[in-house]
């Protein structure tokens, strides 16, 4: 059999050439050191995400990827193993700015994605824990993400 295109590594990388190439019409041949999926794939946390992806286009690269693997998810069906996450994010602060005092920040996002504002609890250290993003973290990236939504949809 003879092939238009041999692909080596098939790796998530790999395997997504494959995919591309044989649903354009090309006979592939695709060839692995070992397991296909074996490599730095098999070992990744799976989280798709276009978080604090500086500079702006690469952002836009991982937003678009984000895109892709929906259409792929869309296209291969419940077998595609597609589990879109999405994230919580915040940040604590223990006396870093005021001796015995402690506090969790989220960021709320405007139309364009931009950081607009914060959500933010503060308190004295013995109310709040040396670990405040571990008691108050979800509560305050939950909001934070509500206002954001808000917004998107205003
Ligand atoms: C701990 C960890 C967590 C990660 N978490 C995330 C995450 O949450 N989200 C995310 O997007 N990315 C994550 N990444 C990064 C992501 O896993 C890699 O960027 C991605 O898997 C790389 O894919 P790849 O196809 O280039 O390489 P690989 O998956 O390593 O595939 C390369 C393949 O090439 C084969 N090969 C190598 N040399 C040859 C040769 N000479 N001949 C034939 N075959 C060869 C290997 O056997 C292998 O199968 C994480 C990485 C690590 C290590």
């Amino acid at each position: 059999m003879t092939h238009d295109l041999a692909v080596v590594g098939l790796g998530i990388v790999g395997a997504a050439a494959v995919h591309a190439a044989t649903r354009a019409g090309a006979r592939v041949a695709g060839i692995d050191a070992g397991a296909a999926g074996a490599g730095t794939s098999s070992t990744s946390f799976a989280w798709l995400n276009a978080c604090k992806k500086e500079p702006e286009h690469y952002h836009r690269l991982n937003a678009e990827g984000m895109a892709v693997h929906r259409e792929l998810a869309a296209e291969l069906g419940d077998d595609g193993g597609h589990h879109p996450g999405g994230s919580l994010e915040w940040t604590e602060s223990v006396e870093e700015r005021e001796p015995g005092v402690a506090s969790v920040s989220a960021p709320v996002a405007g139309k364009d994605g931009s950081l607009l504002a914060a959500v933010s609890v503060s308190g004295p250290v013995e109310r709040m824990s040396r670990h405040p993003g571990k008691n108050f973290g979800g509560a305050v990236a939950h909001c934070a993400r509500s206002l954001s939504a808000a917004l998107a949809a205003s």
